[in-house]
């Protein structure tokens, strides 16, 4: 695991304090409306960053089979567990993104890529690359805001994003949202990138 200020312990004491302002309770629309379209039930799902995880509690229900979850945090893991007991337990991963080892068809993101700090954008990308499955997709929400400087959440730009994800795949959709939650409307992007074929 790479030396960051924002590890496991700083995690584990939001979790444990319930300081957990990100966390809207249900899996947010965009990503809702985007996996109700998903056709292919058996595909390889990650959600990395999951906390209690409501798109991978989703997923299951809708008859799913492999989908992971992934958390630096026990307590947030120990909650979705507790709160999905029929969510096979070997699909949830207690450890640093950046460690895990895997290959997927579908990566989602959700309230994870500003969890950590900016200079692990680069690394980031590099690693969802190394992830995914070629043709594979990274989709998700990006903050549109400059947020916190100095703590998660970590803002930026749709230009700046675009500079990062660029980099390893292609960008085939980054707008604003239009089906935000309320108080996320305007100031996030729905993306959809993929692993190139070649
Ligand atoms: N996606 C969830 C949680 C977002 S908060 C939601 O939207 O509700 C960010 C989460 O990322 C926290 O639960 C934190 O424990 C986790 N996290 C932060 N850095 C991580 C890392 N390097 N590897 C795995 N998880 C990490």
């Amino acid at each position: 695991m790479k030396e960051t200020k924002f590890g496991k312990k700083f995690w584990e004491s939001k979790w444990k304090n319930g300081e957990t302002g990100w966390d809207i309770g249900e899996v947010s629309p965009p990503l809702k409306l985007y996996i109700d379209q998903l056709k292919n039930y058996k595909q390889h799902i990650l959600i990395p960053g999951c906390g209690q995880c409501y798109e991978a509690a989703y997923l299951h229900q809708k008859g799913f089979t492999n989908v992971h979850t992934l958390d630096l945090s026990t307590i947030a893991l120990e909650k979705f567990k507790e709160a999905n007991p029929n969510f096979p337990k070997e699909n949830v991963h207690n450890e640093d993104f950046f460690d895990h080892k895997g290959e997927y068809d579908l990566i989602l993101e959700q309230t994870f890529f500003c969890a950590l700090e900016p200079a692990q954008r680069k690394d980031y990308v590099h690693k969802m690359y190394s992830l995914l499955k070629p043709g594979g997709k990274l989709v998700g929400l990006l903050f549109d805001d400059p947020l916190s400087k100095d703590r998660p959440p970590f803002g930026g730009s749709k230009t700046e994003y675009l500079n990062y994800f660029s980099h390893k795949l292609k960008v085939d959709l980054m707008e604003t949202a239009h089906n935000s939650i309320l108080p996320r409307r305007g100031r996030e992007l729905f993306f959809i990138c993929t692993k190139p074929v070649d």
